[in-house]
């Protein structure tokens, strides 16, 4: 098609602390499900390699997801080698619960861009939507810090079934 491929995302768990409605539903995915095992996924060594070789290809930005990508242990060591890529800006998109006391060594790993998934701002529909504990208020005081450390914050908002809106917060506004 012609078209340079220059953005890249890269799932590094299928294991998420939440159960939303929309994603994983509780009966689904409850205490008896099949998750990957861990040889199973790629190891940092092999993520890291494919992405030298993407980088090489003309990408420039790198998204790491998951399930929840916080869950994957040592995940501070992926982002250090990814953030070492030549020209690469790498993102995180996170559902939040799990971000802060992980923050600084994730900015001083190198991580540049964090996208916190908030499903309502409402608690109560945060709670149906999400079937976890905790407010969206968590996310939402907790963005102006994490858009100072990394210079860049997103909130990506699924309101209600249809409506999807993307806040992007700057560092600047804060
Ligand atoms: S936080 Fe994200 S990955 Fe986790 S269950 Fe919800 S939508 Fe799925």
């Amino acid at each position: 098609m012609g078209r340079p491929l220059r953005d890249l995302r890269i799932s590094v768990t299928d294991r998420c602390n939440f159960r939303c409605r929309y994603c994983m539903p509780r009966e689904r995915f409850g205490p008896g499900h099949q998750f990957l095992a861990g040889d199973h996924l790629l190891s940092f060594d092999e993520i890291s390699r494919l992405a030298r070789v993407f980088v090489g290809i003309g990408v420039r930005k790198i998204r790491l997801t998951g399930g929840e990508p916080l869950l994957r242990p040592r995940i501070e060591r992926l982002v250090g080698e990814l953030a070492a890529l030549p020209g690469v800006d790498l993102a995180m998109t996170t559902n939040g619960s799990l971000l802060m006391p992980r923050l600084d060594a994730l900015v001083e790993a190198g991580l540049s861009r964090v996208t916190v998934s908030l499903d309502s701002v409402d608690p109560q529909m945060f709670g149906e939507l999400t079937d976890s504990p905790g407010g969206a208020e968590r996310h939402l005081t907790r963005a102006p810090q994490v858009g100072r450390m990394t210079g860049y914050v997103e909130l990506s908002c699924r309101l209600l079934r249809i409506i999807s809106c993307l806040v992007s917060i700057r560092n600047d506004v804060f």
